[in-house]
């Protein structure tokens, strides 16, 4: 091992036997979106950097989550990168809202047209980083033993990249194939014929049951807590509206930047409370119809004032008794938690979908699951049977993927035991203790209450 181009050798660390660690001036954990601005970003600089990746290529979220229906719910034109001119012009969305392959191309287009792969290393998990208070540097470490010497630790880990498993008594014995959404085999899963078991009903289970129900024999979800979505009303981009959006982005990128959530769209500036209930339901109706996020905008309020918020509950709960036809699923498919507090989802044809005779919803909220079988699953009283499993359950979010590292700062303190009552950092950005390392998007900055590619982007520079 060598060291990386302009960087002068290690003389520190001569253990004998072990190579020298490489050296550089950044490492860059993590070749999502996160990871790929950074390095950009610190050539610019004049830096040496060096990426590790755990995945074999660039993407992160989208390299990982390839479940049905995968996609994301923030216009494609608004969740892209903004820092280059010429990458916004060449490159042209097809749909509102892309689909996961879409994405993925688009982060492996920006590797190649920025020539970034040359600076990264994949299938390569890192392990540890330690602050040496004697040279004030880093020094990271793989699963593979490679060891990596800079003076800075840039952690671009995802904050939703640390798959959730629930343990389960007797996961293990479940004798057909089980699949976490954030983990989907490259290849695929074709589900035809299949009985099909789903825990969870977050927004991967809200994207991918409607296309796993049109696959399968028989659906079974099993479903804790219900979650509010809006329709996306996804659709093609046209060529006219795509040349629009080419010509408008400096402002329309401008305009998000100085915007709320980092995403632009009509801010109504009126209380939900002060309209009448007709106005408040035209107002409802048509960001209804216009779908996505943008819902939330409907009234200034609506996320700060419970009596406002609740309007907007009402209004999803409505839509959710119309769409279902049995008042009794309807019933359970409608949540009670205050309005856009969880992430809203955005689905295509998600509450419709229960009224297919293939899908059962199944509430495991009062009757827990108890135990996976070899067959299926069984609840307080019931068992239920099927050929293969979906682990719709989420991350271990904000902070999880860095508890999976041994972080140690200053004097060898650990990360985990300075976040012990939380995690505590300066915007989401750095964490007292741990001298020049840095977080893209960590605990305690917006990250996906916002549009993550801005958030990336501002916290980069
Ligand atoms: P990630 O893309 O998560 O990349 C982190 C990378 O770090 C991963 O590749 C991981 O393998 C690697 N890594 C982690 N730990 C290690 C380690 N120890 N060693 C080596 N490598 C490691 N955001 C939006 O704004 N709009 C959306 O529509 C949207 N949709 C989403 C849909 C899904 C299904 C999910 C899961 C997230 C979505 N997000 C969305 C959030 C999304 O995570 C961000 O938009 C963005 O992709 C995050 O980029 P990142 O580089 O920060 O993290």
């Amino acid at each position: 091992m060598g060291n990386i181009a302009g960087s002068k050798p290690n003389q520190s660390d001569r253990s004998p036997g072990a190579q020298a660690p490489r050296r550089a001036d950044a490492i860059i954990v993590g070749a999502g979106f996160g990871g790929m601005y950074m390095l950009y970003k610190l050539r610019e600089l004049g830096l040496t950097a060096r990426v590790l990746e755990a995945g074999s290529g660039v993407g992160g979220t989208w390299y990982w989550n390839r479940y049905p229906g995968a996609r994301c719910d923030i216009e494609s034109v608004q969740y892209s990168y903004s820092f280059s001119k010429e990458l916004e012009q060449e490159w042209s969305w097809s749909e509102r809202y892309a689909t996961q392959p879409e994405i993925l191309r688009y982060a492996n287009h920006v590797a190649d047209r920025f020539d970034l792969r040359r600076d990264m290393q994949f299938d390569t998990r890192v392990t540890s980083a330690h602050f040496d208070d004697g040279t004030k540097r880093w020094l990271v470490t793989t699963e593979r033993g490679e060891r990596f010497d800079a003076q800075f630790c840039i952690m671009a880990l995802g904050c939703l990249s640390a798959a959730n498993k629930p343990k389960l008594t007797g996961l293990d014995s479940f004798s057909g194939p089980v699949y976490h959404t954030g983990e989907w085999p490259h290849e695929g899963v074709d589900f035809t014929g299949q009985r099909v078991g789903i825990v969870g009903t977050g927004s991967s289970a809200i994207q991918s049951i409607p296309v796993i129900a049109e696959q399968a024999a028989q659906l079974y979800v099993f479903q804790r807590t219900p979650n509010y979505a809006v329709p996306a009303h996804n659709q093609p981009l046209t060529p006219e509206y795509q040349k629009k959006v080419k010509a408008d982005y400096a402002q329309m990128r401008a305009h998000a930047q100085e915007s709320f959530t980092g995403v632009v769209f009509v801010f109504n500036q009126q209380s939900a409370l002060e309209v009448t209930p007709q106005e408040r339901e035209r107002e409802f109706e048509a960001r209804w119809a216009y779908g996505g996020l943008p819902f939330m905008g409907a009234f200034k309020d609506l996320l700060f004032n419970l009596e406002a918020n609740k309007t907007g509950g009402d209004f999803v709960r409505t839509k959710i008794r119309s769409i279902v036809r049995d008042p009794q699923l309807a019933q359970l498919l409608s949540p009670t938690n205050v309005f856009g507090c969880k992430r809203l989802c955005v689905d295509t044809g998600y509450y419709a979908t229960f009224n297919r005779p293939n899908v059962t919803l199944v509430d495991v909220s009062g009757a827990p699951i108890e135990r996976i079988t070899p067959k299926g699953l069984r609840t307080a009283g019931k068992e239920y049977e099927f050929d293969a499993l979906v682990l719709a359950t989420g991350f271990d979010a904000m902070t999880g993927s860095f508890s999976r590292i041994d972080i140690r700062g200053r004097g060898g303190e650990r990360l985990k035991d300075l976040w012990e009552a939380g995690p505590r950092t300066y915007l989401g950005l750095m964490t007292a203790g741990l001298p020049n390392f840095f977080m893209i998007t960590g605990p305690g900055s917006p990250s996906v209450l916002a549009n993550m590619i801005l958030a990336i982007e501002q916290h980069g520079n």
